[in-house]
């Protein structure tokens, strides 16, 4: 078998979804959208919900229905992308919660579903998604009469906590939304951190719960190994891979692995990343093409049976760094070749 294997340990994600909750004193929901950072939504939500949670997010209404079905009746589905045009019979059946982010959504989801549940997303000055201020001052006392189950906004600067933008936010929230009745959530996982002003009556997080910065103190949440195809010996002066782009300054052992960009593994990583044989560090050489990477294995003592690309020497958001990314792309190219192994007590 040549496909690389990815752990993904649903007890870390658990446990960092109890540790953000004890962050605060509100309620934790969990966000699952892009397929759970790319681990499966329908486990990670079962595995959440089992910890505690009982209000997950996700960004579409066909994401919704993959949780729903997981989850079962009870858990409530809230929907960033809000009631868009054709989803009403989803959010019907599936008994989704779109949070309306205008006039028009919010028009479409009286008219579709009346009396349904429904939240409202605010614009605090990101400008991507939610009401603005003209327009939630046009409609804040109809859509409050009908009694949301959230007000929300989104912090575009959590993961800085010296940036301005996030108190100026925060001002901006607590201007559009004081003395509502409804529970209100601004947090994300950088929120919570920013600490309790940012709490209201809900928290959101997301890529905290999978193992990532900003939540620094996370546990890791995936390991990904990669089997070694083939070893070679090349003389001093042989060249690897497309375009020669590594030649060897000595005689050198290269590790053919099973793993490319077609599974996630960005070519950027080409000539800079860095894989693990136990404690042992070994560098990739060469490009990355689209099912193989090249591994210069030259210090290892023991002829290696797979490497290790993400683990306790190399967490998701190091490889990131190295990509030039964020570790919430990484998670999220992750590719459907790997062997998920799904690990919980
Ligand atoms: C993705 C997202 C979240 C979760 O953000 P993290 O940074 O992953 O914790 C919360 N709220 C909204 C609106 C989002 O789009």
């Amino acid at each position: 078998m040549s496909s690389g294997a990815l752990h993904i340990d649903l007890d870390a994600i658990a446990a960092n979804w109890r540790a953000l909750d004890a962050l605060t004193g509100c309620e934790t929901a969990a966000v699952v959208k892009a397929d759970g950072y790319g681990l499966d939504a329908a486990r990670v939500a079962r595995a959440l919900a089992r910890a505690g949670a009982r209000r997950f997010f996700v960004a579409m209404a066909e994401e919704g229905a993959a949780v729903r079905e997981a989850l079962g009746p009870g858990p409530e589905i809230c929907v960033f992308s809000g009631h868009m045009r054709g989803d009403t019979d989803m959010i019907s059946d599936l008994a989704l919660t779109p949070m309306v982010n205008s006039l028009d959504q919010l028009t479409r989801h009286f008219e579709a579903l009346p009396g349904r549940p429904f939240g409202i997303q605010l614009d605090t000055g990101m400008n991507r998604l939610g009401m603005e201020w003209d327009e939630w001052a046009a409609v804040a006392a109809v859509a409050l009469a009908e009694r949301p189950v959230l007000v929300m906004s989104h912090l575009a600067c959590a993961d800085e906590p010296d940036h301005p933008m996030n108190a100026y936010q925060l001002d901006v929230f607590q201007q559009m939304t004081d003395g509502i009745a409804a529970p209100r959530s601004l947090a994300a996982t950088g929120g919570i951190l920013l600490g309790p002003q940012y709490h209201f009556d809900v928290t959101r997080p997301g890529i905290g719960l999978y193992g990532a910065a900003p939540f620094a103190s996370a546990r890791p949440v995936v390991q990904l190994d990669l089997p070694v195809v083939q070893i070679r010996a090349l003389q001093e002066g042989e060249v690897v891979g497309y375009g020669n782009a590594w030649q060897a300054a000595r005689p050198s052992r290269i590790a053919t692995v099973a793993a490319g960009y077609a599974d996630g593994l960005l070519r950027s990583l080409s000539g800079k990343a860095t894989l693990w044989h136990g404690d042992t560090p070994c560098p990739l050489v060469g490009r990355v093409s689209m099912d193989l990477m090249t591994v210069d294995v030259t210090d290892l003592t023991e002829v290696p049976e797979a490497l290790t690309l993400i683990g306790p020497h190399q967490g998701v958001d190091a490889l990131a760094e190295v990509a030039g990314t964020i570790g919430y792309e990484v998670l999220t190219s992750l590719g459907a070749r790997y062997a998920r192994h799904y690990h919980s007590r």
